[in-house]
This record gives structure tokens, C-alpha cells and sequence, in this order.
């Protein structure tokens, strides 16, 4: 499936240029002309990486990396010119994935968003199989272990115990755990989600002796490697 790639930049030349180029490796390409637009389209649509020029009107480069990185891990690539090297430092400190300055080669730039790419791919892979303490959770086959040894969950706990480890060491509300494992259409006791992370304790906690499920009273429930 082709890529989806963002450009923000504001000098209409350079992003005509770039739409045509990334258009011809294969890319979807769209483009946003200054800062807002380019948030705006950042934050609603799902990109594979975005080309962020640093020096933008009504919002600059550096501000709408810094609003992007609040939400996704999407790769970013700053567009920078040779004078703005505090901008391109504060840029990396705040989670771009590259620069380059201007002007560029248009084959450097394929380069380097080739290179973002592949390590985003890498990073989806490795995230596949996540862990809390002994505890690991095989996306792909929908599988948990405890050290090795594999237990055997439902559908639901499955989801329910994934959601917890996605955001480990997050706590996560009620409220945010029945919409997110039991969707916005579930109609019943919010009571579900209690009943839902008992039998998850009986089946790894109780079990294996640990505690990795917390309750957080009156708020909700939290996921934390074993102190
Ligand atoms: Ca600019």
C-alpha cells in the first residue's frame, strides 16, 4: 500500500516541487501551506511521515512538532535554513527524526525519508510483542505468557488486559476502559469492567503470586512492572 506523506511548507515552489517528486517515488502526497493548516491536517488525518519546514506563518515548525508529538510518533523531518541551527537543535530535542537544510539534493531528502520509514516499520514490529514485568503479550497470535508459561485469557480479558499494557503505567478510567474495550455502543453495568479485571487478577496476579493490576479508587486501574 502506498505511504501518505504530509508536507508543511509555506514557499508554494519548493512544495509543488516536493508533491511532484514524492508523487513519482509512489507517495501519496498531501500539502499544507503554513503552520495551522498543517497541524490541522496533521492531528486529523493518518500520515506515514511528515516534511515540516521550520519557518511557517501562523504557527511555526518547531510549535507544530511540538502539538504533533503531544498525539503520534508519526517521523517528522525538518526542513530547516542554513541560518535556524538552534531551531534544527530544539526540532531533534523535541522528536524530529531528521532535518535537512535547504537547499537540498531531492535525492538526499528521498534518503532520508526512505531511512525514516524503514525505522517506523522496525518500530511497529518490535512493538508487537509487549511485556510488564514477566508478563508478554503476543499481538499477533493473541497469546500471554508468564515467564514462558502461557495462560489462557478470553477474547475480552485479552483486549481488556492489552489495553492495560499498551498504557502501561498510565491509569486508566472506567470510563475510558468500557468505551475503549466494550466500544461506545455497550449498554449495562459499567460494573463489567471490575468484573472483567477480577478475572484478570484470579488468572495472572492471584495466580503467579504478583501484583501487576492496580486499583486506583475512584478513578480506575493501571498496569506497573512489580516494585
Ligand atoms: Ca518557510
Amino acid at each position: 500500500m502506498a505511504q501518505k506523506i504530509l508536507i508543511v511548507e509555506d514557499e508554494i515552489k519548493i512544495a509543488r516541487f516536493l508533491e511532484l517528486e514524492l508523487g513519482h517515488e509512489g507517495y501519496i502526497v498531501e500539502q499544507a501551506n503554513d503552520g495551522k493548516e498543517g497541524l490541522n491536517k496533521a492531528l486529523n488525518n493518518q500520515y506515514d511521515l511528515v516534511v515540516l519546514d521550520i519557518m511557517l506563518p501562523f504557527v511555526n515548525g518547531i510549535e507544530v512538532l511540538r502539538k504533533i508529538r503531544q498525539n503520534s510518533e508519526v517521523p517528522v523531518i525538518l526542513l530547516t535554513a542554513k541560518d535556524e541551527v538552534m531551531d534544527k537543535v530544539i526540532g531533534l530535542d523535541m522528536g524530529a527524526d531528521d532535518y535537512i537544510t535547504k537547499p537540498f539534493a531531492i535525492e538526499e531528502l528521498l534518503a532520508r525519508i526512505r531511512t525514516a520509514l524503514k525505522r517506523k516499520s522496525q518500530r511497529v514490529e518490535t512493538s508487537k510483542a509487549m511485556q510488564v514485568g514477566h508478563l508478554k503479550l503476543d499481538m499477533d497470535s493473541y497469546s500471554v505468557a508468564f515467564k514462558d508459561e502461557l495462560i489462557e485469557l478470553t477474547k475480552r480479558e485479552f483486549d481488556l488486559l492489552r489495553h492495560l499494557v499498551q498504557n502501561k503505567n498510565i491509569v486508566l478510567t472506567r470510563d475510558r476502559l468500557l468505551e475503549e474495550v466494550w466500544g461506545f455502543d455497550y449498554i449495562g453495568d459499567t460494573n463489567i469492567v471490575d468484573v472483567y479485571i477480577r478475572y484478570l487478577r484470579s488468572k495472572i496476579d492471584d495466580k503467579y503470586n504478583i501484583k501487576l493490576i492496580h486499583t486506583i479508587r475512584g478513578v480506575g486501574y493501571i498496569i506497573k512492572d512489580e516494585d
